[in-house]
């Protein structure tokens, strides 16, 4: 989706890949590549007295890293890295952890559920996928049955790219809501957001006026919130929304650093823009569903190109999440009938008054793998 609000992007381009730019005293900015439509991720940095934390790491590819022994002998001065911050455990933030809090031995910090989260994944590898919850999972969403296969096939071509879950850190230091940390002259206070991953920790610095957000708050694009086989009934799109009411609370004034796209300002209108975007996304189904629909038929309601196996999970667990918070709200119903397969119908009998089928916001292009 393009945004229709109106941000302030101070800065056109991230930092050439190996270098670090200042955005504020003791906060710098660093950008790692990232394969495909993303170009990058950003990175950030933050100066303590005696050495420096890094928030969010990069892929685990072997690029990555040697970006990262660059910056390490050109950009840090005489100090240190003295503490690792993953803002949540997609393989892009936590992909060069272990390499990293190895090198300087220095702890990794990350809520609770995000670090369990990540070792569970990377032990369990891509078995999961194969399990019959899997199988059960996307028959009733109305998959063909070499789906997995063809899913498997395309995950084992991109673990090569470094989207595969890495080693993990056999240890680290829990972060919770509110806690704050005092780095250099700055208090960062942790705030966790919910919806695209588990425990997703975003830092604020109030006297900065600055505040980190990972892949909680992104301009231009809207981040993955899915409903995948290993927690088939989660409603992940109703943590999202009651996160975007609680970061609403982010003074208007306030540089947002997300980790992808640009820093910008608008923290509020972006909030706003997300929601609407859900809730007219969540119409645009409800419309659809007054015939009933499997999950599968509703894809091209929010994705207009024909999308391939990896695109479609991500596009799948999407429509899902959308349809769990309307079930939740009574305004779909879901039966599941003899052919193994969810029928979604909507059943709200106001919606004749809310609908309006031809103003909604074009199809996205292509789910987001963020
Ligand atoms: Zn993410």
């Amino acid at each position: 989706m393009e945004t229709q609000e109106n941000l302030v992007y101070p800065w056109n381009t991230p930092p050439p890949v190996g270098t670090i730019k200042e955005l504020a005293p003791g906060v710098y900015w660093l950008a790692m590549p990232m394969p495909g439509s993303l170009g990058h991720i950003n990175l950030y940095l933050l100066e303590d007295n005696t050495g420096w934390y890094v928030v969010d790491t990069g892929l685990s590819n072997a690029d990555t890293g040697r970006v990262w022994k660059e910056i390490f002998s050109s950009q840090l001065g005489s100090k240190p890295i003295i503490g690792v911050i993953c803002t949540h455990m997609h393989p892009d933030h936590i992909g060069q952890a272990s390499m990293i809090t190895e090198e300087f031995r220095c702890p990794l910090y990350m809520t609770r559920a995000e670090y369990y989260q990540a070792r569970s994944f990377a032990n369990n590898g891509s078995s999961r996928r194969s399990s019959w919850q899997g199988q059960m999972f996307y028959s009733r969403a109305g998959m063909p049955d070499n789906y997995l296969e063809e899913l498997q096939k395309m995950w084992q071509a991109h673990s090569a790219e470094g989207m595969s879950m890495p080693t993990m850190p056999s240890g680290y230091e829990c972060l919770e809501d509110g806690q704050v940390l005092t780095i250099g002259d700055h208090e960062w206070r942790v705030v966790v957001g919910s919806g695209h991953s588990p425990e997703h920790a975003c830092l604020h610095c109030a006297a900065l006026k600055i505040m980190i957000s990972g892949d909680q708050i992104l301009p231009i694009i809207t981040s993955n919130v899915s409903v995948h086989p290993t927690e088939p009934n989660a409603n992940p799109l109703k943590s999202w929304m009651e996160s975007h009411d609680k970061f609403l609370s982010t003074p208007a004034d306030t540089l947002v650093l997300p980790a992808h796209n640009l820093p910008f300002y608008g923290v509020r209108e972006r909030l706003r823009g997300l929601t609407a975007h859900h809730e007219d996304r969540m119409l645009a189904i409800e419309e659809a569903c007054v015939v009933p629909h499997v999950a599968k038929d509703l894809l091209p309601v929010l994705f207009a190109r024909k999308l391939d196996p990896r695109q479609m999970m991500m596009a799948l667990g999407e429509a899902i999440a959308h349809l769990h918070l309307m079930m939740h709200r009574n305004r779909i119903q879901r039966t599941l009938h003899d052919d193994g397969q969810y029928r979604f119908l909507s059943i709200d009998p106001d919606l004749t008054r809310r609908a309006h089928p031809h103003a909604h916001d074009a199809p996205q292009d292509t789910p987001v793998m963020v």
